[in-house]
């Protein structure tokens, strides 16, 4: 007889839903007690048509939580130098908490170079060296948002991770290698696979945890996965026929799993309700709050 049985499902809406709904009384809090509102600022250089949307979506996203939204519309020519001053300024502004740079910058801009250039305290991306190293030593300030937005959908299945066995598909600065970071926080005994790694399916089926961010549509089949493990997709790739699919094969892999997250629907809502969540968190912490 057929096995019928599939995964409960994470709704990364209604968690991130959850989230924002917190921030929104806490930020009404912070401005009534202690009269502050955060502010984000947000960064977008040139006419690369994702980032408008991805700055839109932010932009809007702070409104409705509460948060103060800077927006900064820069065009394809600005130097190197010009970027510097603005972040300069914002780095000194009493009234922004967080600084957000949209990637990809224009090619006569060095990505490192601007990231390192924001004041590690507003730094809500995460992704300046000293917030990577902060949670490298197990210390974190500002966490990127992405996989810190994985730890909260793993907190809304209620399962244990310490001692559990997670297997992350992908290495990349802004996915892997912080989530690694992040579950070995919570006593996971983690592996880290990437494009070099040998039997890949078998490092996955020994996994209570699978985190899939490596780009590739539906990659991870369903006979990988061990009974009863919980499954992240954080991969976001568009199918032949237009549709949005993840880095696991839904269907295959919500007859083994005990937890799923769909695509899209899943990780996808949760790193913005986190952006939103550490400029709160550094609007605090430059309070003194
Ligand atoms: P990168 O391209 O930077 O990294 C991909 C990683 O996957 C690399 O480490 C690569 O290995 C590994 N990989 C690629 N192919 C294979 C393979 N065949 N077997 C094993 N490992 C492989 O991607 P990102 O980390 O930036 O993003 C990963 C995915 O997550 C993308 O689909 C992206 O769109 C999505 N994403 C979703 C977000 C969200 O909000 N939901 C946010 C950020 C990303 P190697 O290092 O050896 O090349």
């Amino acid at each position: 007889m057929e096995n019928l049985k599939t995964a409960s499902i994470i709704d990364g809406k209604e968690v991130s839903a959850r989230v924002r709904a917190e921030l929104k009384a806490e930020i009404e809090y912070l401005k009534q007690k202690h009269g502050l509102t955060p502010g984000l600022a947000v960064v977008l250089v040139g006419e690369n048509p994702a980032s408008k949307v991805y700055v839109r979506n932010k932009t809007r996203a702070c409104e409705e939580t509460g948060i103060r939204s800077f927006q900064h519309t820069l065009p394809e020519s600005l130097s190197e130098g010009e970027l510097l001053t603005l972040i300069k300024e914002l780095n000194a502004s009493k009234e922004v908490h967080g600084i957000l740079v949209q990637l990809p910058l224009p090619k006569q801009i060095n990505e490192e170079k601007v990231l390192e250039s924001i004041s590690p305290q507003k730094d809500v991306d995460g992704f300046h060296p000293y917030n990577m190293g902060r949670l490298m030593i197990g210390s974190p300030l500002l966490q990127p948002c992405t996989p810190f937005g994985v730890m909260r959908l793993l907190e809304s299945t209620g399962a244990d991770l310490s001692g559990k066995e997670a297997v992350i598909i992908g290495r990349s600065n802004i996915v892997g290698k912080p989530m690694a970071m992040m579950l070995l926080r919570k006593n996971a005994t983690v592996t880290i696979c990437h494009s070099r790694t040998k039997d890949l399916p078998e490092k996955v089926r020994g996994a209570d945890i699978v985190i899939a961010a490596m780009g590739r549509a539906q990659f991870v089949k369903g006979d990988w996965i061990k009974e009863g493990a919980i499954v992240i997709d954080v991969g976001i790739n568009r199918a032949p026929d237009g549709k949005l699919v993840g880095d696991v094969d839904f269907e295959g892999a919500s007859r083994k799993a005990s937890f799923i997250t769909p695509v899209p629907g899943g990780v996808g809502p949760m790193t913005i309700a986190m952006l939103l969540k550490n400029t709160v968190e550094a609007a605090k912490k430059l309070a003194s709050i």
